[in-house]
């Protein structure tokens, strides 16, 4: 990764040259908040459209899963936005089978989220439990590569995990509680996440590993076709159709399950919070505070003297963190002293690997254009 770009930072949000693909117009605005504020004046439809949408997906998923155990599978991680999710489902009279992908890396808290709500909506619930010595050894591949996309192997296991499970128990649904809320601003080369690309995948497996890949669940955009079109199976995103309010989720989920907080954005899992909490911002220059904060700025929730000031605090406790890289490493099986030298290597993103974006894009741009209309 070269990112030797001259500092700047956007006149209207607080992203700055830490994207190294930042693009500022002529008034120094980016192209981050223009895309943004340009999705958020696109007409939205009306509550009563959503609504009737809703009540359609509703209907579809009943009737298909009429005569089955269950009609749909929801992936659970004990964070907010999917707990509310099976709450939410299950309040409309919906079947789930739950999953939660067990990546060796949940915090308890995390767990216990879980398993209060699996109890108390009374639900059947998988835990699917990866191959631990396996995963070990691709995620330690990643991190040798230095690749910011330490995560990259449970977001796919995430993926496949629920399509696989799915077609085993022949659910034509699964229920997701992703919403548009919660994705905002994320320069892709701080999370090549969306992209299904098994190319740069089993590049980095292949060179930095003795390991193959086999049991670890992964999918690529073959595979992806496969279960959307062969098998048939649609992802719903629950929390899209609903006035869907985050702090009142987890007040609710509070009072009505008991269920707690565990920090940061996605750090329900350990490995996500000493690698996006403490890793990215200090190797990569990567904060993820910034993106956050820059899509809160665009919705008018957050002024950019205050996102400014919020950004001075520092990202994390270093107390904390030093006591969770000594957790991290001594999982892995490696030495403090090896850790420290793998996170000294330079800053590497998907662009410094063999990958296959030019493709997995243009099949996404293709099925964008033939279901657009059909996407509800
Ligand atoms: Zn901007």
């Amino acid at each position: 990764m070269s990112n030797n770009r001259v500092y700047q930072i956007c006149n209207r949000c607080v992203m700055d040259t830490s994207d190294e693909d930042i693009v500022f117009d002529a008034n120094g605005n980016c192209n981050h908040c223009t895309t943004a504020l340009e999705n958020l004046q696109k007409e939205q439809p009306s509550p009563e459209l959503l609504q009737q949408q809703w009540n359609n997906i509703l209907t579809n998923i009943k009737a298909k899963g009429q005569g089955k155990k269950y009609d749909c599978l929801m992936g659970i991680s004990g964070g907010v936005d999917s707990c509310y999710a099976v709450y939410l489902a299950v309040q409309q009279g919906l079947r789930p089978l739950l999953m939660h992908l067990d990546n060796g890396w949940d915090s308890e808290i995390a767990v216990q989220n879980i398993k209060n709500l699996v109890d108390k909506l009374k639900l059947d619930y998988i835990s699917y439990v990866i191959d631990w010595q396996e995963f070990k050894e691709i995620q330690l591949a990643f991190l040798k590569s230095s690749s910011v996309d330490l995560e990259y192997p449970t977001d796919i296991g995430i993926l496949a995990s629920t399509h696989q499970m799915a077609a085993k128990h022949k659910i034509s649904y699964i229920v997701s509680g992703g919403n548009s809320n919660a994705e905002g601003i994320l320069p892709l080369t701080w999370g090549y996440h969306p992209m299904r690309d098994m190319k740069y995948y089993k590049y980095i497996v292949g060179k930095y590993s003795k390991m193959k890949l086999k049991k670890v669940p992964h999918i690529g955009i073959y595979g992806e076709a496969y279960y959307k079109f062969i098998k048939n199976i649609r992802t719903m995103y629950i929390l899209n159709y609903i006035d869907y309010d985050k702090d009142q989720a987890r007040a609710f989920l509070k009072q009505e399950f008991g269920w707690k907080e565990y920090g940061g954005k996605h750090h329900e899992s350990k490995i996500t919070a000493f690698w996006q909490g403490y890793v990215m911002p200090t190797k990569f220059n990567m904060d993820y505070r910034r993106a956050t904060l820059s899509s809160q700025i665009c919705a008018g929730q957050v002024s950019r003297a205050a996102a400014i000031t919020k950004l001075m605090e520092p990202p994390f406790d270093a107390g904390a963190m030093e006591t969770l890289q000594q957790y991290v490493a001594k999982k892995f099986g490696i030495s403090n002293s090896q850790m420290d030298e793998y996170l000294a290597l330079p800053p590497k993103t998907y662009k410094d690997f063999p990958n296959s974006k030019g493709f997995v894009d243009f099949c996404f741009g293709l099925y964008r254009s033939i279901f657009k209309k059909k996407r509800i």
